[in-house]
């Protein structure tokens, strides 16, 4: 049976004087997904669309093949698409562009003042960048005043969406015992190779064992997630991460077993506890997108799957099952993410409500 969707706690009040908003790379996958979510955010408004020279001058409705299970909103259908490099009246920028094209497009709008709220690898690692998990690094965006010093605006990153998954199962556990090697194996859906990624002839009754460049962020982005700030630089967390990735015939939602060593030993039940009663910045300040709870538990035996726990809260919360003694290391588990939500453009709105709560958008 599939777990209904919650909804936040208290509705949030839609303000009249919503920020509007762009979206770079509207069309794709992401961005797709981006007009979905910002269709009734009570902060923020669609303002203008940013896509390749191919979609550019067309109507948004006629330039994006919308995909998803909600119908295309009239008000975004009838903007006219901008191509990429153009002056834009927004200041808060969505991106969800090709890493192609991202790194410089991204730089370039910073530079003019813009906040530029990204999915892409491109800035990630960068130094002064913060690669944004509020619920675990909140305290990270104290990186920005520094990246402020060489431009007018700023960009703050979200992860791969895989790493958002682990990162966010794990950091429960890395918080009570800590955490000394991963082995992590991911099953991913295709929207995470973005639209007409992997050709149905490619996918459908097969398993593909590879996914360029995903095992490297996998093993290098949770560091920088979990570690912390010292006022100069990132510290990244001391922990060893051993990926293999596989592109399934899923639609959303990215499933991985994680198997642990840990520093100190702990129960099951204390580590079930610990990642239920997880809670971090987003839930403190009842941001908009937060899920009231990040992290679900389900005790059944089959779950997490991707068609029964992807939506959980909107699709904003990882899913884990099965945590159980490993017979190398000390524990293993299955986490479940939904890629394109909590994995991108969710979790780069919930930045964006971060930063206008801390005041870093006025
Ligand atoms: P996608 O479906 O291929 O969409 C790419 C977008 O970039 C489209 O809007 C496309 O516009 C635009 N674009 C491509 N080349 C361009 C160019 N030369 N100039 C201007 N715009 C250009 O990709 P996606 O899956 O949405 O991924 C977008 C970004 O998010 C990537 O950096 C990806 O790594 C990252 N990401 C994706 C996921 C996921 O689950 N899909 C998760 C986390 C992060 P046109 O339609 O006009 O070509």
């Amino acid at each position: 049976m599939t777990e209904t969707l919650t909804l936040p706690a208290e509705p949030h009040a839609v303000r009249s004087e919503r920020i509007p908003v762009a979206v770079l790379g509207a069309t794709g996958s992401v961005g797709q997904r981006f007009v979905q979510l910002l269709e009734n955010h009570p902060w923020f408004r669609l303002h203008e669309a940013i896509a390749s020279e191919r979609s550019a001058g067309k109507s948004y409705g006629d330039a994006a093949d919308w995909r998803l299970e909600t119908l295309l909103p009239d008000a975004a259908a009838a903007l006219e698409v901008k191509p990429l490099g153009a002056e834009l009246e927004s200041r808060l920028l969505f991106s969800g562009l090709d890493a192609s094209v991202a790194g410089e497009a991204e730089d370039h709008y910073a530079d003019r003042g813009c906040v530029v709220v990204s999915n892409a690898k491109n800035h990630r690692m960068d130094a002064d960048v913060p690669l944004l998990l509020p619920e675990i690094n909140a305290d990270h965006i104290a990186a920005i005043e520094q990246q402020r010093k060489r431009r007018r605006g700023y960009i703050v990153t979200n992860s791969n969406c895989s790493t958002m998954g682990l990162a966010l199962a794990v950091v429960p556990i890395e918080r009570l015992v800590g955490i000394e090697q991963m082995f992590v194996t991911t099953m991913q859906a295709v929207s995470g190779a973005g639209y007409n990624g992997v050709a149905s002839y490619a996918i459908l009754d097969n398993v593909i064992p590879y996914i360029s460049g995903e095992e490297e962020k996998l093993e290098t982005e949770p560091q920088k997630i979990l570690g912390r700030w010292d006022g100069q630089r990132f510290i990244p967390a001391p922990i060893r991460i051993s990926a293999q990735t596989n592109r399934v015939p899923t639609i959303d939602g990215h499933l991985m077993t994680i198997s642990m060593k840990l520093r100190r030993q702990a129960s099951r039940e204390e580590i079930i506890e610990a990642l239920r009663e997880f809670r971090g910045e987003p839930q403190e300040l009842n941001l908009p997108s937060a899920p009231a709870q990040p992290i679900h538990y389900i005790d059944a035996p089959d779950r997490p799957q991707p068609r029964l726990d992807r939506d959980r809260e909107n699709g904003m919360s990882v899913s884990i099952g099965r945590l159980r003694p490993c017979t190398i290391l000390d524990y293993r588990m299955v986490a479940l993410v939904h890629n394109t939500i909590r994995g991108a453009a969710g979790a780069a709105v919930l930045n964006a409500e971060l930063m206008h709560s801390e005041g870093m958008l006025d």
